[in-house]
């Protein structure tokens, strides 16, 4: 099995383009997810035009459903095979915010938004999930995952 995947980059100012990439792996708690839909947010598009700093080869993206492809030790919600939703917002469910019901800002201001802004994306084959108990939800049978993919951002994020 190979050990490289593709993934959609920000390669700066304006520019993009699929890069090769190790495919991630999951230490204790954490998730690793084959990705089977995406969308792209405004978020990205803003990420792409210098709105939001971040580093070059950076893989964008953070509306992504999947499969459970490897879990860490102690993961016990989701078992490899299982098709799964992720937030865009990925906290860690256990600070100080994150039990004042703060999830968002996980940590600090604005520190559960982690794709992209703390580390690669997952506009990409497969992408790496924090806290995976907290993060990771089931898809039910009867919904496809093109259908499912709108509950990471769209639905879940309320209008300003
Ligand atoms: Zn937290």
């Amino acid at each position: 099995m190979s050990s490289t995947m593709r993934g959609l980059a920000f390669l700066g100012e304006g520019r993009i383009g699929l890069v090769e990439r190790g495919i991630p792996t999951a230490g204790p708690g954490e998730a690793v997810v084959r990705s089977t839909a995406s969308l792209i947010c405004t978020s990205d598009v803003h990420t792409v035009a210098g709105v939001l700093p971040v580093p070059e080869g950076r893989l964008l993206g953070h509306e992504s459903v999947g499969v459970v492809h490897e879990i860490g030790d102690g993961v016990t919600s989701v078992q490899v095979g299982d098709r799964v939703a992720v937030n865009a917002v990925t906290p860690d469910g256990t600070c100080d915010y994150c039990q004042r019901g703060l999830s968002s800002q996980c940590g600090g201001p604005l520190g559960g938004y982690r794709f992209t802004v703390q580390k690669d994306g997952n506009l990409a084959e497969y992408f790496h999930v924090n806290d995976a108990d907290y993060n990771l939800a089931p898809i039910p049978d009867a919904l496809a995952d093109e259908v499912a993919v709108y509950a990471c951002d769209m639905l879940s994020t309320p209008p300003r």
